[in-house]
């Protein structure tokens, strides 16, 4: 079967998932093989935005934040997330993939500013979209930028890409009896206080009955057996 099961999908990408097993950073290797994950999904015809975190640089500066203006210290978190919609833009273009970064906060000189139309007008021509900078808000993550993005786009689901394949019923690590769920609702993961997402990405999704799947980056061939509509990962749904 190769017929995706989602015309639209927004991906997100944690940054501490660019680093590989480096401290902090960006590992090439690794960017090279999310690059070529995402060629597979995009060869499916799947139209694809991304919204990509900044924890692996912003980790690497964080101790000489301590102590900063929270809100300063968000605006580095953003910027951080600009620096590797770069990268990943980049590393997507020398796999032959055509990408657009579109940033929340204003740096022309840089990447172009988001503009709603715009970004569908991309999406539309097979343009992989990589929304940088977050919601341009502090207080916020890049989980409620992709709740957000999503639900602007249209996408037909959020694909949240994690380390660990899926949502348990118990933390695997200590756990060894726990168990995955294919598929939870909003109601159910809300009861039985699982994290999905933070608690505002998590809202505007129930809000806006926007599924998310929860899925393994690190494991081969995920990404594509969940845009297939395979029993991968977990799905959260209304
Ligand atoms: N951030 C923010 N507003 C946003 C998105 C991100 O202030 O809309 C900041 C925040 O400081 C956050 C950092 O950028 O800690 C990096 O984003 P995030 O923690 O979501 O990245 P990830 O953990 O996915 O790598």
């Amino acid at each position: 079967m190769t017929t995706p099961a989602y015309k639209r999908v927004l991906l997100k990408l944690s940054g501490e998932a660019l680093m590989g097993d480096d401290a902090y950073g960006i590992n090439r290797a690794t960017i090279e093989r999310m690059v070529a994950d995402v060629a597979e999904i995009s060869q499916l015809g799947v139209e694809l935005a991304i919204v990509i975190g900044g924890g692996n640089i912003f980790r690497g500066v964080a101790p000489g934040a301590q102590g900063m203006d929270r809100a300063t210290a968000d605006y580095m978190g953003m910027l951080a997330t600009v620096m590797n919609s770069l990268a990943l833009a980049d590393a997507m273009r020398q796999a032959g993939l055509t990408a657009r970064v579109m940033s929340a906060i204003g740096i022309e000189q840089v990447v172009e500013p988001y503009v709603r139309p715009k970004a569908l007008q991309y999406l539309e021509e097979g343009k992989i979209v990589v929304f940088a900078a977050g919601t341009g808000n502090p207080f916020f993550t890049t989980d409620t930028a992709a709740a957000l993005r999503g639900s602007e786009i249209g996408a037909q689901i959020v694909l949240k890409a994690t380390k660990v394949d899926g949502v348990y019923t118990a933390d695997p690590k200590k756990d060894p009896s726990a168990t995955r769920y294919s598929t939870i609702t909003f109601d159910e993961a809300i009861a039985k206080h699982l994290q999905v997402m933070d608690a505002t990405a998590f809202a505007l999704c129930r809000d806006q009955k926007l599924p998310i799947k929860v899925f393994s980056i690190v494991k081969p061939g995920a990404l594509k057996r969940v845009v297939l509509g395979e029993d991968e990962g977990t799905l959260v749904h209304v």
